[in-house]
């Protein structure tokens, strides 16, 4: 079965809309000469502020997808500082990252509201990636396995097999988020292959050998060829090495 590789960049709580436009030109620029047949799928998630302008910058550019960071569940109303998913398909977002460890940390979202947002971004036609990963007092107590796996289960709820299929999963080593140590390749496709097995558990085999999913877990060019000749990596989300343009399409080189 093959997959379409897919590398996406998560900007977090960095860039001006000018820095963001100017990071995306570089990216553009970037992959410009590069065989469009063998590129992975290219995903950018800047700040909301940006999305409007980045949306523009992409208007010519067929392959690069535009995703936000989070998104709300509900369509509209009393909900301050939220943003719905009517409001990110107005700017042509066709991803929205959710379940992020740091939304899990910082603004306490738990599994339940990972799957509300999960449900609503299918249901209005974009795609959910969404990020499940171990601490390192977890890892370290050996819950690995059963933890990803039951952020999971709870993630997909009441999401038919149909729709389960096109999700897209990231797992990251919260340990392996923005520290610079990335997790053992081999250890990396060891628990994407538990995610999916619990994929096949919920969906089904057929379902599961189609859902992409990628490492995530300071990512570098040099780290991204033996991450993507692993069976099962199909790609990776990018924090840090995805603010600078170079070190992006490096990252998208290697997975071509
Ligand atoms: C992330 O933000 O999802 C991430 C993996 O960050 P970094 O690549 O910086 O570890």
């Amino acid at each position: 079965m093959s997959r379409k590789p897919i590398i996406a960049g998560n900007w977090k709580m960095h860039n001006t809309t000018k820095e963001s436009v100017e990071l995306t030109k570089g990216i553009i620029e970037g992959i410009k000469d590069l065989n469009k047949d063998s590129l992975p799928e290219i995903v950018i998630a800047p700040v909301f502020t940006s999305l409007c302008s980045v949306a523009c910058e992409l208007k010519e550019c067929k392959e690069i997808a535009l995703s936000s960071q989070n998104c709300y569940y509900e369509p509209k109303g009393a909900f301050t500082g939220e943003i719905s998913l009517d409001m990110l398909k107005d700017l042509n977002v066709t991803n929205v990252i959710i379940g992020h460890s740091e939304r899990r940390q910082y603004f306490k979202e738990d599994d339940e509201m990972i799957n509300k947002k999960a449900i609503a971004i299918l249901e209005n036609g974009l795609t959910p990636i969404i990020c499940c990963g171990e601490t390192l007092e977890q890892r370290e107590m050996g819950v690995t396995d059963s933890h990803v796996s039951s952020q999971i289960v709870k993630a997909l709820e009441n999401i038919e097999p149909s729709e389960i299929e096109k999700v897209v999963i990231a797992y990251e080593p919260i340990w392996a988020i923005g520290t610079g140590k990335t997790c053992d390749s081999q250890e990396a496709n060891r628990v994407i292959k538990v995610i999916r097995n619990t994929i096949a558990q919920v969906a089904g085999n057929a379902v599961a050998e189609k859902v992409r999913i990628l490492y995530g877990g300071s990512v570098k060019p040099s780290t991204i060829v033996e991450q993507m000749a692993q069976s099962d990596i199909d790609g990776a989300l990018v924090g840090g090495a995805s603010l600078k343009a170079e070190d992006f399409v490096e990252i998208i080189k290697g997975a071509m």
